[in-house]
């Protein structure tokens, strides 16, 4: 196992990964920019390293400097948490090359990963349902994109090549909306990840999002922890997360997850990684993978046991994977509220000081925050400000439990969601499991 290694990353992700180093005995150093000198695993860390201002170029994505930082604090494996650098290739890719160790995948799992084309085409080989569309990137000539959209049927839905975060995708109803919102998807495209390439998808009308998480070791040994239901989102953008899915029996958890294990196997990946399915009519359709320890990872971890990030780390100093499939049981339901500095109604953002925090306590309930009372949250990266999670013995009461969580939570000095998830956690169709991706969205219209 590791002695110290750099966590390249911020927020309660930055904590977390502290964590688990702390319970393996592993030293952690932790780099963060100006703006964040105050964070609490900062002063937590056995050592850190300010790397630049709070701008993002200059910081948390500036390669060299992270580099130097491992380099001058003798780290011997970096950690890249999640957003960021994370499934940057070339990041992962100028890591080993310097020496260190990259905890994630290999670099062209990530690559191949990341180019959503290439992705599909790697789980149509390894037998993965995915959405009907594009066979790869779409032709530049709008009569030839006419052909296929009209093959695909409309509505369908125009994503950007390499695309992330929610970001690049833009619904077509009919064929005369066709060509500008092509354009408009390619420059944003371009604009926002330097690749115009663009594909076309069905687009389902009421899928909702559930995802499988796996881990892979070096040596081919590949498991799933099961899935979770994500389809509660504003604008792409995950709030409540849960698992295991409502309605998903043992028999298409099996199916699904070795469909998945297969796929890691073919494409030999190593370290923790997400399948990302959209659902509907009791079919499962690939939309991504994603090549990171994700936001919502610790409701498999309550519901299995396993400590994921943890794993990460066992995984990335080389041992064999510690579980095999069998082990893993899973048990009683878990949700997390992702609580956002933001108006829990406008969502315009709310960074600022917090005069006063308090978060809940007792038993299955977990809270995995960076923030305390005199913290202030800096206005220049995400709103989210931590992590509420409730573990019970079945939905209704982790539902129940959730809502004791959030009525004991307060802030003052920032607004936050909890207002929002609180009449989340209230309201008769989630409490009944009736989401899908645009439930949220429709649930904000009417309201
Ligand atoms: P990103 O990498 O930006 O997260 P994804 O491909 O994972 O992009 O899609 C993000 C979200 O967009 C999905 O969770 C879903 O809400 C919506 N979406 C993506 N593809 C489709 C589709 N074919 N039909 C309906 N909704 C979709």
């Amino acid at each position: 196992m590791f002695e110290k290694i750099l966590i390249a990353n911020r927020g309660e992700i930055a904590l977390r990964v502290q964590r688990a180093c702390r319970e393996l005995g592993i030293k952690s150093i932790v780099i963060y920019s100006e703006a964040d000198k105050d964070a609490k695993y900062v002063k937590l860390a056995d050592e850190a390293v300010c790397i630049g201002p709070a701008n993002l170029a200059q910081s948390y994505l500036n390669i060299p400097a992270i580099i130097a930082a491992a380099e001058i604090t003798n780290a011997q494996a970096i950690h890249p948490g999640y957003g960021f650098l994370s499934e940057n290739a070339e990041f992962a890719k100028r890591v080993e090359g310097s020496g260190f160790v990259f905890i994630g995948p290999r670099s062209n799992a990530i690559a191949t990963m990341g180019d959503k084309v290439k992705a599909k085409e790697a789980m149509i080989k390894a037998g993965v349902p995915v959405v009907p569309g594009s066979e790869g990137e779409l032709p530049l000539s709008i009569a030839a994109v006419t052909k296929i959209a009209a093959k695909i049927g409309y509505p369908v839905i125009i994503k950007a090549v390499a695309g992330g975060g929610g970001r690049g995708m833009r619904v077509v109803h009919k064929e005369e909306d066709l060509e500008s919102a092509l354009e408009i998807t390619r420059s944003e495209a371009q604009a926002g990840f330097g690749n115009p390439a663009v594909y076309m998808e069905k687009f389902l009308t009421k899928p909702r999002h559930i995802e499988i998480q796996i881990l892979a070791d070096e040596y081919g040994n590949v498991i799933h922890l099961g899935e979770r239901d994500c389809s509660m989102q504003r604008r792409h953008q995950k709030i409540i997360e849960e698992a295991p899915a409502p309605g998903i029996t043992e028999k298409m958890r099996k199916e699904i997850g070795a469909a998945c294990v297969k796929a890691c196997k073919q494409i030999q990946y190593r370290g923790a990684g997400t399948f990302e399915f959209l659902y509907e009519d009791d079919q499962f359709f690939f939309i991504e993978m994603n090549t990171r320890i994700q936001v919502e990872h610790t409701i498999t971890e309550m519901i299995t046991g396993v400590d994921i990030v943890k794993e990460q780390l066992y995984i990335a100093s080389g041992e064999k994977l510690r579980y095999k499939q069998s082990d893993i049981k899973i048990t009683g339901h878990a949700i997390q509220c992702r609580i956002n500095a933001e108006d829990p109604f406008t969502f315009v953002p709310s960074p600022g000081k917090i005069v006063l925090c308090h978060f809940a306590g007792g038993i299955g309930v977990r809270v995995d925050s960076h923030v305390y009372s005199g913290y202030t949250v800096p206005p220049y990266y995400d709103s989210m400000i931590g992590k509420l999670i409730s573990y019970a013995d079945n939905r209704t009461h982790a539902i129940n439990k959730m809502k004791g969580a959030l009525l004991e939570t307060s802030f003052s000095g920032i607004k936050t969601n909890i207002p929002l998830h609180l009449d989340l956690m209230n309201d008769k169709g989630f409490c009944i499991g009736e989401q899908s991706i645009h439930y949220l969205e429709n649930y904000l219209k009417n309201k």
